[in-house]
This record gives C-alpha cells, sequence and structure tokens, in this order.
C-alpha cells in the first residue's frame, strides 16, 4: 500500500470538518451517469479508498475529488443536463475539484470536440478532440505506452473507440503520447487520457490522482 494512504480518521464535509493534515479520509467520486463506472469503483476499492457514484448534487458536494468514465460522451451530456448536475460541475472544476476524464470522461472536459462542434462540454481542458478518432469499436487495440510520471514499467493502454487530441493548449501538460499524439494530459489538477486503465490490473494512474486529491484536499 503507498504510503499517501494513511487513513486513519473521518471527516464531514457537511458539518463544517476540515481534513486533518495526514490524517484524513478522501472520498472519490466516479461520475454516476453512464458508462464504466463499476471498473474506476473497483479499481478504487481494490487500493482501499472510499468512493461514490455521483448522481446528485449532494454527491457532488461530498467529494474530493472525480472520475469521469468512459462509456459515451453524448448520453452523459445528456443526463448531466436533465439532472441539473451539468452547470454546478463545471463550476466545481473550475473551483478546484481534482478530476479524471477516461475516453469519453476526456470528451467532456475538452474545450473543443473537433468532429462533433455541436456537442456541449464542460470545456475544463485546453485540448481538442476527434471523437472516435483512432476508429470504431472493431478498431480497438492495446498498446504498451511509456508514462514517465508513472516510473520506468510501461503502461498497458486500452483504446475503445478512443478520442484522439489534435491540439493541446500551451499550458497544458503532455504526460503520454502514443506515436507523436499525445493521450494522457494534465492541467494542474485535470487529468485526461484517451484510453481506459480502468480495466487493466495497473493501478499506478489512479494512484497518481489519488495523490493530486491528497494534496489538493490538504491546501
Ligand atoms: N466513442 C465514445 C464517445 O464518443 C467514447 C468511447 C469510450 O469512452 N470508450 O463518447
Amino acid at each position: 500500500m503507498p504510503n499517501f494512504f494513511n487513513f486513519e480518521c473521518e471527516f464531514d464535509r457537511e458539518r463544517g470538518e476540515r481534513p486533518l493534515v495526514g490524517r484524513f479520509v478522501m472520498k472519490i467520486g466516479v461520475l454516476g451517469m453512464q458508462g464504466d463506472i463499476e471498473e474506476h469503483l473497483n479499481m478504487l476499492e481494490k487500493l482501499d479508498v472510499p468512493a461514490i457514484r455521483v448522481k446528485s448534487s449532494k454527491h457532488l458536494n461530498s467529494i474530493d475529488g472525480l472520475i469521469i468514465p468512459g462509456g459515451e460522451s453524448t448520453t452523459m451530456v445528456k443526463l448531466l443536463k436533465k439532472t441539473g448536475l451539468f452547470d454546478e460541475l463545471k463550476q466545481k472544476i473550475e473551483n478546484g475539484l481534482p478530476v479524471y476524464g477516461t475516453c469519453a470522461g476526456m470528451i467532456l472536459l475538452a474545450k473543443e470536440i473537433v468532429s462533433h462542434p455541436e456537442q456541449d462540454s464542460l470545456k475544463a481542458l485546453d485540448i481538442a478532440v476527434n471523437r472516435n478518432g483512432y476508429g470504431r469499436q472493431v478498431d480497438s487495440f492495446e498498446v504498451d505506452i511509456p508514462i514517465p510520471i508513472l516510473g520506468e514499467k510501461p503502461f498497458k493502454a486500452i483504446f475503445i473507440r478512443a478520442p484522439k487530441i489534435t491540439r493541446v493548449g500551451n499550458d497544458v501538460d503532455v504526460l503520454a503520447k502514443y506515436g507523436e499524439t499525445p493521450v494522457m494530459v494534465r492541467k494542474d489538477n485535470i487529468f485526461a487520457s484517451s484510453f481506459h486503465p480502468e480495466i487493466t490490473n495497473d493501478t499506478r494512474i489512479h494512484e497518481l490522482f489519488l495523490k493530486v486529491v491528497e494534496n489538493a484536499a490538504r491546501r
């Protein structure tokens, strides 16, 4: 177990309690509209981190970090709007809520969807994406890629009807590339990947995100 998980006592944000430095339990949310929610929850369970499905404002207000899963970005946007969570989530991210979007989750975070300009998004991350840019379901593939921030061991990246990043803003860091194309990016507390770490056994990206969440909660 990585030593940054130092869970000893719980705090209750709703009662105005603050996390105690070095002694708090973070709670992670997985956006629970649609998609591979369960896979992310399983990953977090493996890491011993309390996690919930986020389907309401109350849930959104109780978490320290959010994962937006892969799935169907159009459906997720539709449901976010229907539940009224779209604007609230956008605001939360603007206010610094750490967030990690995988695949469709990355599309939701992107400023620009070049293939579908009419599709709305949270516009939290200055990247442009092309939906299904690597092809359709039959063109799904796995490839080992280096992700230097995670150490030397390559990461098995699984691409399923994945969005292709076609532009990265100046202030966005590229954490991994496949060939010449960025596939994992970061701007401060916002992470996104074209691929799906939650369906591998490799917990390193989730651990990295948890570290960021913990640092943000301590501030
Ligand atoms: N192609 C899907 C979309 O555009 C994303 C696929 C995925 O998340 N695996 O929303």
